[in-house]
């Protein structure tokens, strides 16, 4: 029979009590964390969300009625004690509790609940599927890590408000249930019963209603915003995620991210105890690309990218000499002291170089003795070797590996190896955090399958004030269109984008040009969003924001691999909430009102 919970009330939760407690009479209620029974002497810890205590049950001292019960009590019942707060008798201290000093002595003990046995235990560090933590995810926010994690991002919440708020912003709620907004994910869409046939989509971003707050005269708005993007969930991303999303009127790209910086520095000094070094350093999309391989460069260690292409130019090696007189380029990597690698491990690097796009990996090992292994030098005069070790600042001891394709594909393999080698040789210290502005980004892109502009970021992201000028003659000519740069900024953290943003277009002319240029028409661009283009006509002031992921802020903050860690109840990486049991089948009547037939696969049947 399990007990009522009546009009009991608690005093203290568990982890609150201290030695100034010791003689109190106190109630606690909580989950039994673990029992034991050490000769008749029933101990249990007891576990709140701020900690445990040890109670004890002596059957020489407690009430009969509340050890009877002690006897049947297993791990996670749910538990109301009263009891006295006593010193633990010397020597049976516990120093890895807050309360290992003392103990509560078991007056009353009521069971409320029972439990089922557990599919993992309640602790940290456990290694169990995370398919299963996910169902019972319920027992999984229970273990002490968890716990902390989802305090944290309840801070992050609060203090960003505070922040915020302190700034002048106003908080204000845009819809769910929208049209498109074009943040390049794939839509989820949601049929409207009312009008059959019809479609809101879950909005990817507030984007478009945040600049019509900018319209309206808000100044300054900020959301703390759920955001839905149908894209491939194999990097770690998820169907819905969180941002903290804002946007000032009468604002630079300075303000903006003077702002910004000044958020992540309350933040880490609130929440984390850490100086944030103001202001953050910035670097050019340009010299991001040729240093890191990357526009999200992990500042946390050097190997940096070593441009050969001229060099490659005058050399035998075909490879090299091809690439390089066909404008593409060979680039490499010095990984200082990797001359002990063994020829499984660079074969290793060369694979995942494959993985990357790759053709393959040229390399030149300095051993110690100054002598050179490679499959290349045989290609290269000395002369040519000095040089090429000059520009690699190449000692003995070294590895040298390159890569020569097309630009994109030696940055992006480049980029990914290096971080691989980063990993691989343990040059990423620990507690380092390395924020980076990225800025400069070009405005538009060649999009070779669809044949044509696309923005780098959205659509509405203003070019340079000085190329405003030059968007006709950029209509005609492409190469002009591709040298313009936008005034969009990234915001990096040890390698990973935190937040991005942008000065908008607030002219209803320039982003008419800007859809001209990317092969938007005037009719797709009023069906798209031509509520957001009249709304610019009428009186938009200069206007721009910024968005943080907060999963991902969240995720580094913890030191969590995955941001799956810190969302209370996140889907798995096929889009799936094992907890729920979504997404699911639906009633055939529902389906009917909705004016929708679906055809089921037969496999799932
Ligand atoms: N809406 C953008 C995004 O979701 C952020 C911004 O430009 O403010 O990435």
């Amino acid at each position: 029979m399990l007990d009522q919970l009546g009009d009991f009330k608690r005093d203290y939760f568990c982890g609150e009590l201290t030695e100034n407690n010791i003689g109190d009479e106190v109630r606690l209620l909580g989950w039994a964390d673990s029992v034991r029974d050490h000769g008749g002497v029933i101990f249990i810890n007891l576990r709140d969300k701020e900690g445990i205590v040890q109670i004890v049950i002596d059957p020489s001292k407690s009430p009969k009625e509340a050890y009877e019960k002690a006897k049947k009590v297993r791990s996670e019942y749910v538990l109301a004690v009263r009891g006295r707060v006593n010193r633990r008798p010397a020597g049976t201290e516990n120093p890895k509790i807050s309360t290992g000093t003392i103990e509560v002595a078991v007056e009353e003990l009521r069971i409320l609940n029972t439990c089922d046995i557990l599919p993992f235990p309640i602790e940290d560090n456990i290694n169990v599927h995370e398919e299963v933590r996910l169902k019972y995810r319920y027992l999984d926010l229970r273990r002490p890590e968890m716990l902390k994690k989802l305090m944290l991002r309840h801070e992050v919440y609060q203090a960003t408000r505070e922040y915020l708020v302190g700034h002048g912003f106003m908080e204000v709620e845009t819809p769910m249930l929208t049209k498109s907004t074009p943040e390049g994910a794939r839509d989820f869409l949601v049929p409207s019963r009312l009008e059959h046939g019809k479609f809101y989509a879950l909005p990817q971003s507030p984007q478009l209603f945040k600049q019509i707050l900018m319209v309206a005269g808000i100044e300054r708005y900020f959301q703390i915003v759920k955001c839905f993007r149908d894209e491939d969930l194999r990097k770690d991303r998820q169907p819905e995620f969180t941002q903290i999303d804002y946007e000032m009127s009468f604002v630079t790209e300075e303000d903006v991210m003077t702002l910004t910086e000044g958020l992540v520095h309350f933040l880490f000094k609130k929440l984390l105890g850490i100086e944030v070094k103001l202001p953050i350093r910035r670097m050019s999309y340009e010299e991001a690309i040729n240093k890191y391989g990357t526009d999200k460069p992990d500042l946390r260690y050097g190997l940096e990218l070593k441009d050969l292409t001229e060099l490659a130019k005058e050399v035998e090696f075909k490879v090299f000499k091809a690439v390089a007189q066909s404008g593409g380029l060979v680039k490499g990597i010095n990984i200082k002291g990797g001359a002990k690698l063994s020829r499984k491990e660079i074969d290793g690097l060369t694979e995942y170089a494959q993985k990357f796009g790759a053709k393959g990996m040229a390399w030149i090992k300095i051993n110690e003795d100054g002598s050179l292994q490679s499959p290349i030098v045989k290609f290269f005069t000395e002369e040519q070797l000095d040089k090429l070790k000059n520009i690699m600042e190449a000692e003995n001891g070294d590895l040298l590996v390159f890569i020569a394709d097309t630009p994109e594909t030696t940055h992006r393999v480049l980029g990914f190896l290096r971080k691989h080698i980063a990993e691989m040789m343990n040059l990423i210290p620990e507690g380092r955090w390395e924020f980076v502005w990225i800025v400069d980004f070009p405005l538009l892109e060649w999009d070779e399958e669809e044949n044509r502009l696309v923005a780098l970021h959205h659509p509405f992201t203003s070019p340079k004030e000085e190329d405003i000028e030059k968007l006709d003659e950029a209509i005609q000519n492409k190469e002009i269109a591709l040298s313009f740069k936008s005034r969009a900024y990234d915001l990096v953290l040890n390698g990973e984008e935190i937040a991005g943003g942008s000065i908008r277009i607030h002219r209803p002319d320039v982003q008419k040009k800007i859809f001209e240029l990317i092969g938007i028409s005037d009719e797709e661009a009023e069906e798209r969003f031509g509520f957001l283009v009249t709304a610019l006509k009428y009186g938009a002031p200069p206007h721009g924001g910024l968005a943080f992921g907060l999963d991902r802020l969240v995720a580094l903050m913890t030191g969590s691999d995955s941001i799956r860690e810190v969302i209370a109840f996140p889907k798995t990486q096929k889009g799936i909430c094992p907890l729920a049991g979504a997404p699911d089948y639906v009633r055939p009547e529902q389906l009917e009102e909705l004016g929708i037939e679906v055809e089921i696969p037969e496999e799932e049947t």
